[in-house]
């Protein structure tokens, strides 16, 4: 017996006549499907128009609150889904974290996965129903709502392809696959048609945001087979995500980039023992999660420290080492929100020398300052000042995959 997950982002249910549409492309899917669970996003905007309704109040909102109030948004959409599709005699039943079995930490807004009790699903599916699950959201021990970060949707997915042992999730976007750029800024970019998952690991964790990173960890541990396809050009093969992958003998895969960082200076640190640990400690307890460091040593026994964390967490971030660096008396906590970090990747860098050089010197010729580096075995990335982003993006792409 087949089974499937679906999954259906923003943009694809993004007004009614879209998920009209979605539910057509399901009924006709279903013929061939004996067990089909899809899972959809919100809305596409709602997310971000629930959580600036939050932030009218406060600009750090409660997180459990917050995150009840941002579930609302794929309630709406799968329960409209639902319909839709029942309207068209395609029986379907909508379901929410809760009513899926999806259990989480308890970690608010960010969420982790823990187990999912499957027996209610499977009913609905053994009855011939369409399960449509809202993705994003789980619940805790106490019961209480979670959501699984931004773009959590694909977790969703996967997880319950997961759980299902289903024999692949197919996620339904506004673009044609993963390409060798977001093709929305380099219009050259090209579809990659297989990637391995540790490749589109580091896609995802760079910037590429078609994909949830946990989605892609989560489905190289269970062995699930992603595709990802064209909502509105679903017969295009898209792009296939498995372990191997079918990599070409090219040293970049991709380049990617990500506008949504920030970077925190602390000058004249002591340069002493234990110190970044005491710092970065903090950020760690808050769960806030560190990107790329750098550490200037200066030569009257004090030292820089810069890093970046994602934008949206730079006051929490600043407000959580305040009271360490207040104790270390460091000189001032600097913060800049024009930064964003430019990445290529790929697993032929191990046997390409001569990436990094390449890619400074593109990045030089453009006239483009670069603040902080870091590497890993299969990329590079480099923090710039954002408004050169699409430039560095587009010329990136030219140097490494020809157009
Ligand atoms: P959804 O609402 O379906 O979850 P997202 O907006 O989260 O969609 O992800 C799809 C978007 O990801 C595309 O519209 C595209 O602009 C962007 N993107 C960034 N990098 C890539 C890439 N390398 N390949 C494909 N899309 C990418
Ligand atoms: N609606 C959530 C978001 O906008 C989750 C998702 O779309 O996957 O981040
Ligand atoms: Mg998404």
């Amino acid at each position: 017996m087949a089974t499937e997950v679906f999954k259906f982002g923003g943009s694809s249910v993004g007004s009614l006549e879209r998920i009209q549409h979605v539910a057509e492309l399901i009924k006709e899917k279903k013929r061939e499907i004996d067990n089909l669970v899809v899972v959809v996003s919100a809305m596409q905007g709602k997310t971000d128009e629930l959580l600036n309704m939050a932030k009218f109040f406060t600009e750090i909102p409660d997180e459990r609150e917050t995150d009840l109030l941002l579930s609302s948004g794929e309630r709406i959409s799968s329960s409209l889904l639902a319909i839709a599709l029942d309207s068209i005699g395609c029986r379907a039943v909508s379901m929410t974290g809760r009513q899926v079995g999806m259990q989480t930490d308890d970690a608010h807004t960010r969420a982790r996965i823990r187990s999912i009790k499957t027996d209610k699903i499977r009913k609905n599916l053994q009855e011939g129903k369409v399960a449509v699950v809202a993705g994003f959201q789980g619940i805790d021990e106490n019961g209480d709502v979670t959501t699984l970060g931004r773009g959590g949707s694909d977790t969703s997915a996967v997880a319950l392809a997961a759980a299902l042992r289903a024999d692949r999730c197919i996620i339904y976007t506004d673009v044609a696959g993963v390409y060798t750029a977001d093709p929305r800024i380099v219009k050259k970019a090209s579809i990659i048609k297989n990637i391995s998952y540790d490749e589109m690991m580091e896609l995802a964790s760079l910037g590429a945001k078609v994909l949830q990173i946990r989605s892609v960890e989560m489905a190289e541990r269970y062995n699930v087979i992603i595709v990802v396809k064209s909502t509105f050009e679903p017969t295009l093969p898209g792009t296939i995500i498995t372990k191997e992958g079918k990599m070409e003998n090219r040293a970049v895969s991709g380049v990617t980039g990500d506008k949504n960082q920030a970077k925190i200076t602390i000058l004249e640190v002591p340069d002493k023992l234990g110190i970044a640990a005491a710092i970065f400690k903090r950020l760690s307890e808050k769960k806030i999660i560190v990107d790329m460091i750098v550490q200037n040593v200066s030569d009257k026994g004090m030292t820089d420290i810069s890093f970046t964390v994602p934008a949206d967490e730079i006051i929490a971030a600043k407000q959580v080492i305040e009271p360490v660096c207040n104790e270390l008396n460091v000189k001032a906590i600097k913060t800049d929100k024009d930064v964003a970090k430019v990445s290529v990747v790929g697993v032929g860098m191990r046997n390409h020398y001569g990436v990094a050089s390449d890619m400074f010197e593109v990045l030089s010729q453009e006239g483009i300052n670069i603040a902080v580096i870091t590497t890993s075995e299969i990329k590079i990335s480099c923090l710039i000042e954002e408004r050169y982003f699409e430039l560095a993006l587009r010329a990136l792409h030219n140097k490494f995959m020809g157009g």
